[in-house]
C-alpha cells in the first residue's frame, strides 16, 4: 500500500535546504510577496497556474483556522491572495470534480449526458495564445479519460508534486517569450495516509492502525481512529506545503511572480472518521467544502465569504485575463480583480453530485437527495455541522422548500432525476471503458497496467 503511493512521491521529504532557508526569510516578513517587487503587467499577459491538491479539506489549513502548524507556506501565500472561505465542489470524487472544473459544468444537472470536454479552460487559453501544460498524477486524471483536451502537453506520468513541479518548470522555461497556463495536480495527501516520520513526529506520537479508505468502522473505534487519521492527514499536508513552497521559490527566482496568477484549491474534501467514514465520494460537508486561494500580482489580501462553486473558477480566470468565457459555462464570474465590479447572487443554491445522489444547499441547510424520497437526508448545519441528526421527518416545510429549490436550480423534475442519474452514470461508465486501453499490444497493456496500479495505490481497487 505505502510502497505504491510512495511511487507517486519518490522524493517525499527531500526538498532543497537552500530553497527552504531562503523561503523562511521571506516568511518572516508579512506575506509571500514581501520578497518580490510589484509592477504587475497587463492582465491579458498574465501567466496562469492552477494547483489542485487532491483531497485537501477546507478546515485543515492554517489560513482557514487550523490551529496546528500544518501549512505555513500556504498561510503566507494567503496573506497576498484572495481567500474564498465558502467554496463547494461539484463532485466529491477526483474524475467528476476535475471534469466540472475544466468545463465549468455540472456533471448531471441541466443536461442528460455527462458533458464531453470541448470548451475547456485549457482550450480557451490555448486559443487565446497561451502555451498549455498539465502535470498530473494519473489515476482518475489519466490522459485517456478525456481531461487532456486543450493542453499542448498532458503529462500524467505522476511522481507527486515534487516531480510534477520540476516538469512544469521545465515546460515554463522552454519558451519564456510566450505566456503559459500550467495545471498541477498531486495525490500527495490522498489516502492512504503515509507521511514520513519527520513530518509526523511533532503532530502525533506514533504510527497507528488505520481503517481502510471507504470502509465504515465500528462505533467504539471511531473516535480513536478519527484522532489518528487526522494526525496522519495533517502530517501529509505539512509535507505537501513544504514541497509546494519550492514552486513559488522557483517562480520568484525566474522573476515570474509579477506576471503570474496562481489558484490553489482542491477537488474535494475528506472525511477522517466523521460518521465512521474515511475518504470521500459521499455528500457530507467535510467532503464537499474546499479551500480556494487566488494570488493575483499586485492584488492584496482579501477575504471573500460569498457562496462559491468550483465551476466558478473557469469563467473567473478567463474574465481576469480578458478572455470571453464560452456560452457553455455554468459557473459565474467572481470578479477576481475587483469584487465590487459585479453583484453576487443572494441565497445562492449550490449543487454537488455523485453517481446516484444530488445535493442542494442554501446556506445553513443541506439536503441530500437519494434514489427514493424516504431515503433523503436533511441537516441544519448551523447547529449540527457534523450532520448527525436527520431532520427529514421533523422539518417537512424546510424539506419541501429545499426540494423545490433543487428543481428550480436544475430545471428537472425531482422524481425523474432520482432515477435518471443512475442511468446516465451507467452509460458513462460504458463510454469510459471504451476510452480505456484494451489489453492487446504491449503498449496498451502497459498503459492499462499503469492505470490499474495507480487506482490500486489510491485504494480504489483490491
Ligand atoms: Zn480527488
Amino acid at each position: 500500500m505505502s510502497d505504491q503511493k510512495a511511487r507517486f512521491n519518490p522524493a517525499r521529504g527531500s526538498f532543497p535546504g537552500f530553497a527552504v532557508r531562503m523561503l523562511s526569510i521571506c516568511l518572516l516578513m508579512s506575506g509571500f510577496t514581501a520578497c518580490i517587487r510589484h509592477s504587475p503587467s497587463n492582465p491579458s499577459n498574465f501567466n496562469v497556474i492552477c494547483i489542485s491538491i487532491d483531497s485537501l479539506r477546507v478546515d485543515f489549513v492554517g489560513f482557514n483556522g487550523m490551529p496546528d502548524p500544518v501549512s505555513p507556506f500556504l498561510d503566507s501565500l494567503s496573506r497576498d491572495s484572495i481567500n474564498f472561505t465558502d467554496v463547494m465542489t461539484q463532485a466529491p470524487s477526483t474524475f467528476f470534480s476535475h471534469r466540472a472544473i475544466f468545463l465549468s459544468r455540472y456533471i448531471f444537472a441541466q443536461h442528460r449526458n455527462i458533458p464531453v470536454p470541448t470548451e475547456t479552460l485549457a482550450g480557451q487559453l490555448q486559443r487565446g495564445g497561451w502555451r498549455t501544460g498539465a502535470f498530473v498524477d494519473g489515476g482518475w486524471l489519466s490522459n485517456h479519460l478525456g481531461h487532456q483536451i486543450g493542453f499542448d502537453i498532458y503529462d500524467d506520468s505522476g511522481g507527486g508534486f515534487t516531480k510534477n513541479i520540476v516538469k512544469s518548470l521545465q515546460f515554463i522555461q522552454e519558451d519564456r517569450d510566450r505566456k503559459f497556463f500550467v495545471f498541477l495536480h498531486g495525490y500527495d495527501i490522498h489516502a492512504p495516509y503515509n507521511p514520513p516520520e519527520e513530518f509526523l513526529t511533532h503532530l502525533t506520537k506514533s504510527r497507528t492502525p488505520r481503517i481502510p479508505v471507504g470502509a465504515s468502522c465500528e462505533q467504539e473505534k471511531a473516535a480513536r481512529l478519527k484522532h489518528e487519521n487526522r494526525a496522519l492527514f495533517k502530517a501529509e499536508i505539512r509535507q505537501c506545503d513544504a514541497v509546494l513552497s519550492q514552486l513559488f521559490f522557483s517562480l520568484q527566482q525566474l522573476d515570474l511572480m509579477d506576471e503570474t496568477v496562481v489558484a490553489v484549491f482542491s477537488d474535494h474534501g475528506e472525511s477522517l472518521g466523521e460518521r465512521g467514514y474515511v475518504g470521500h465520494s459521499q455528500l457530507y460537508q467535510k467532503q464537499l467544502k474546499i479551500p480556494l486561494l487566488v494570488y493575483i500580482p499586485g492584488h492584496r489580501t482579501q477575504l471573500r465569504p460569498e457562496p462559491v462553486e468550483v465551476i466558478d473558477l473557469m469563467p473567473s480566470i478567463l474574465e481576469l485575463v480578458n478572455l470571453q468565457p464560452p456560452d457553455s459555462v455554468q459557473g459565474i464570474d467572481l470578479h477576481l480583480a475587483d469584487s465590487s465590479a459585479g453583484t453576487f447572487p443572494e441565497n445562492r443554491a449550490r449543487l454537488t453530485e455523485t453517481t446516484d445522489e444530488a445535493f442542494s444547499a442554501d446556506g445553513e441547510w443541506s439536503l441530500i437527495l437519494r434514489d427514493k424520497p424516504e431515503n433523503d437526508e436533511l441537516y441544519f448545519l448551523s447547529v449540527d455541522p457534523e450532520e448527525t441528526v436527520n431532520l427529514r421527518d421533523s422539518s417537512v416545510d424546510r424539506l419541501n422548500m429545499m426540494r423545490r429549490a433543487y428543481e428550480e436550480k436544475t430545471g428537472e423534475d425531482l422524481a425523474v432525476s432520482r432515477t435518471a442519474k443512475k442511468e446516465i452514470y451507467q452509460s458513462d461508465m460504458v463510454a469510459r471503458k471504451r476510452l480505456m486501453p484494451a489489453r492487446g499490444s504491449q503498449k496498451e497493456s502497459a498503459s492499462q497496467e499503469k492505470f490499474e496500479s495507480e487506482l490500486r495505490a489510491l485504494g480504489y481497487l483490491n
